[in-house]
């Protein structure tokens, strides 16, 4: 019976879902498209206790909390909730698992396939920063009315894919990528607060936006960055435009969502369709 909340996805889960979910008679509620490298979202009792996979998470003043599965899970995820009458219950969820595709991408920038020496040091630093950023565990449940696309732009690039970069085998395709003119705006897709935005070596002009609760979102290639660290952004605020700084054959944006560590799909928390090419 349970079963019925999370087989009911599509991209409107998100906006209609939570009134539902509340009333329902289900204590505990779970929602989202349940497929690997998806965003969950969950609905308790806010004075209830929740851990996924032993590791509380936040809950929001509604009751609200969220958890990523990742690209490559097929082990369930465990929620416990303890309720505020002391009682507990403890459910498990397994991600569908997906196909991804194998993608060759030739004709990038040799230095950032195999980088050089004397950049290594600065890839990792960088890599830090986002680290750092991805941390955060901030109150807010911007998340929860669902993600627009950043950006129009042909889907070049899908999540999950094997990337074999000039003939080099590299990691998974860990984005969206959305090709289009250099210049074209990037708007934000939800609310939420800049937790970076800087010029690195591999991703180039690079923003990443906190939705709340570890969930968020991320923007590479950009030409131009128009928002910086601690701003507060607006869905549809133009935060920047499409590039192709790092590592990148044209212009194109890659946007890649994250529960923490965990890499998610950002096309798989799409309020709506994705909009056409230009
Ligand atoms: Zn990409």
């Amino acid at each position: 019976m349970r079963r019925r909340a999370f087989v009911a996805s599509g991209f409107a889960f998100l906006a209609t879902g939570a009134c539902a979910a509340v009333r329902s008679k289900d204590r505990l509620v779970i929602k989202g498209t349940m497929e690997q490298g998806s965003l969950a979202l969950g609905y308790a009792d806010p004075k209830a206790t929740v851990k996924i996979d032993g590791q509380a998470v936040r809950l929001s003043p509604e009751g609200v909390f969220a958890f990523g599965f990742a690209f490559d899970q097929t082990k369930p995820s465990l929620v416990d909730v303890i309720w505020s009458d002391g009682t507990a219950e403890s459910q498990s969820y397994t991600p569908t698992v997906r196909q991804y595709e194998i993608q060759r991408v030739n004709g990038l920038p040799q230095n950032t396939v195999t980088p050089p020496p004397e950049v290594l040091e600065r890839i990792k630093r960088e890599a830090g920063e986002i680290y750092v950023a991805r941390q955060r565990d901030m109150p807010g449940s911007d998340f929860l009315s669902g993600f627009d696309w950043p950006a129009p732009g042909i889907e070049s690039g899908v999540f999950g894919s094997q990337r074999i970069d000039n003939g080099v085998p590299m990691a998974p395709h860990f984005g969206v990528d959305m090709a289009a003119p250099t210049g074209t705006p990037i708007r934000a897709p939800a609310d939420g607060t800049v937790s970076l935005s800087a010029d690195h070596y591999l991703n180039g002009g690079f923003t990443l936006i906190d939705h709340g609760q570890g969930v968020s979102t991320s923007y590479l290639h950009q030409s131009k960055r128009l928002v910086k660290d601690g701003d507060v952004v607006k869905r549809g605020q133009k935060i920047g435009e499409i590039g192709q700084t790092g590592r990148a054959t044209g212009p194109h944006l890659h946007w890649a969502m994250n529960w923490f560590e965990v890499k998610l799909d950002p096309s798989r928390s799409a309020r709506k369709a994705k909009p056409d090419p230009l």
